[in-house]
């Protein structure tokens, strides 16, 4: 693969569908995608962008937040990621690439759906790595249903909590924590402006994510921490191929971008990365889009 910083077609730097079908239980893992995504394992290079700085991502073991956290460590900072303890195995690799980065990691395994853990969570952060100034606020749901009447009050429930109820819990414990200069980072997505019919309840929840994101960047200012939102578009991830899609959208993903082809997680990287560091000094409140672009957000 030619070096990310090397002048080149963007539309042919990446896996094109037709892709495998690759159906796993949720929430899956990026080790058994097919292709294997790029989360910036040999590709990203840090700049010390982020030197001493203390990061939380959640879902930091795959796919977008695996890309932030590992693109963190080479900037020079401490991560500690969130997951799900059936993850270990992508967790575990993404620990690996922080410490070979000579930062420290923290690994941070429980399910997001329980407020007691999201406060615990951020504790363990803030005293092992010693502060925190990097939020992430990244891990989510999505399970497609085809009709209105598929979508189960446990389906809801589940979506709801893992996508808007964690955010709050999250937020809510770690504003305390967080110095001048820190910053805030969550995940919308696309679905929040252009959704999709066959995820009403996730769609509902990324439209919440701005919404929130927004509202928190104005109380935030007052204590010079910036809060933005990356709206990713389709990404090359486990969530897709673990019930997140129809397994022939799985197939055909990204297809329909002006690129051709699904993002890489690596290629939104940057996006994290700028709006974590001092470098975005002037940025709150604002929705990033990284949609290959469809232009929304
Ligand atoms: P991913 O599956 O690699 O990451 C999602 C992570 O969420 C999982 O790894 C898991 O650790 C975490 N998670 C889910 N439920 C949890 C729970 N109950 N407790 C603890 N952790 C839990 O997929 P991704 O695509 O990288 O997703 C990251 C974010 O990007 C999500 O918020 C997703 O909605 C958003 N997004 C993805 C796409 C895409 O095309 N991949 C597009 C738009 C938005
Ligand atoms: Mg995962």
């Amino acid at each position: 693969m030619a070096d990310r910083l090397t002048l080149q077609d963007p539309r042919e730097q990446y896996p094109k569908p037709p892709f495998p079908k690759q159906p796993q239980p949720v929430p899956g893992l990026a080790a058994k995608m097919d292709p294997e995504p790029d989360h910036g394992e040999t590709s990203y290079k840090g700049a010390g962008k982020l030197t001493g700085r203390k990061a939380l991502v959640t879902g930091g073991d795959s796919g977008i937040g695996r890309a932030a956290a590992i693109a963190y460590a080479r900037e020079g900072a401490d991560v500690a990621i969130s997951y799900l303890p059936s993850e270990e195995k992508d967790a575990a690799e993404v620990i690996a690439l922080i410490e070979a980065e000579g930062r420290k990691a923290l690994a941070l395994p429980g399910d997001i759906t329980d407020e007691a853990w999201c406060r615990a969570l951020v504790e363990k952060t803030v005293s092992d790595l010693g502060g925190l100034d990097i939020l992430v606020i990244n891990a989510g749901r999505q399970q497609y249903r085809e009709a209105i009447d598929e979508v189960s009050t446990e389906d809801f429930d589940r979506t709801m909590k893992t996508n808007l109820y964690a955010m709050h819990w999250i937020a809510q414990a770690a504003v305390p924590h967080l110095p001048a200069g820190a910053s805030v980072i969550t995940t919308a997505s696309i679905q929040a402006y252009d959704p999709s019919a066959i995820l009403l309840d996730y769609a509902t929840t990324k439209a919440g994510i701005v919404a929130y994101t927004k509202a928190l960047a104005k109380q935030l200012i007052e204590k010079g921490v910036r809060a933005n939102v990356v709206a990713p578009g389709p990404f090359w991830t486990a969530l897709q191929s673990s019930g997140g899609q129809p397994q022939e959208a799985v197939s055909k993903f990204g297809e329909q971008s002006d690129f051709g082809r699904p993002g890489q997680p690596v290629e939104i990287a940057p996006v994290y990365v700028l709006l974590a560091s001092q470098e975005g000094s002037y940025l709150t409140g604002e929705v990033y889009g990284v949609t290959g672009g469809s232009g929304d957000a």
